[in-house]
């Protein structure tokens, strides 16, 4: 589903080189929910943003679904990113708009006719449980609502692909949990494939099938959830094990 081959992300800033991402071989499966777990630093976001050129690879290549992302050209690039969600860990919303104008917004982008739009976006506010609410503005929601909000609008153009970038980092561990849920029922109901990066175990072994451990750029340890959480060999997975035992 998700081929990553020899990626990389060299940064250069004040002459001086930094490789966020270093020489990254991954793939994930259709289906899937991958975690990619790491400390501060590690390369975690640059990795997640390559895969859908918010960042520019310095080099390597990502195919997503049979499409080779890293060819793209910029207005070819637009169409596919249709096929990839994406959420945060500050939700990204657009605080001007409402919760159905955030979700619709890009319905708009994509050239969807209003009232397919309306339908649309009334759907997803039933699928992520905020009936009710869409006439309501960012700030008027809680963390958990806001996230809800950022998922529906990840998912208005059915994409294949959700990648979210520490995506339960702002919540409490109830709402947490609930975000996580929903993630479980996206995941299974629209078959969607997740890439999930967090640095925090509970979140992985709650949800994820398979798991990667990243260290300065690089993948050092990777396997089924349960396996790794059994026999993890490297030093700082151990050290991500330890936090849930
Ligand atoms: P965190 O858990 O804190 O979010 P992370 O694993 O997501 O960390 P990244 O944000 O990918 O880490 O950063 C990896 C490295 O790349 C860091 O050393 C960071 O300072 C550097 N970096 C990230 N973005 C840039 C940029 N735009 N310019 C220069 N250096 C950057
Ligand atoms: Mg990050």
């Amino acid at each position: 589903m998700i081929s990553i081959k020899g990626l990389r992300k060299v940064f250069t800033s004040e002459n001086k080189e930094l490789t966020a991402v270093d020489d990254l071989t991954l793939d994930i499966k259709e289906g899937e929910i991958f975690g990619v777990i790491g400390y501060s630093g590690a390369g975690k976001s640059t990795f997640i943003r390559l895969l859908n050129r918010l960042e520019e690879p310095s080099s390597g290549n990502v195919v997503i679904d049979k499409q080779e992302i890293t060819a793209l050209k910029a207005n070819e690039l637009r169409t596919a990113r249709q096929d990839i969600g994406m959420i945060f860990q500050h939700f990204n919303l657009l605080w001007s708009r409402t919760v159905e104008d955030n979700i619709a917004f890009p319905l708009e982008i994509a050239g969807v006719p209003k009232a397919e739009r309306v339908n649309r976006v009334q759907e997803l506010i039933r699928l992520v449980g905020l009936s009710g609410r869409e006439k309501a503005y960012p700030s008027q929601l809680s963390g958990g609502q806001k996230q809800r909000v950022g998922i529906a609008r990840a998912l208005a153009n059915n994409p294949k692909v959700l990648l979210c970038d520490e995506a339960t980092s702002a919540l409490d561990p109830e709402t947490t949990n609930a975000i996580l849920d929903l993630l479980v029922d996206i995941n299974q109901n629209l078959g969607l494939t997740i890439i999930l990066i967090t640095h925090e175990m509970h979140v992985i072994r709650k949800i994820c099938h398979r798991v990667a451990v990243m260290e300065q750029g690089k993948i050092v340890e990777q396997g089924d959830v349960l396996e790794v959480f059994t026999h993890p060999k490297e030093k700082v997975t151990k050290k991500f094990v330890a936090q849930v035992m």
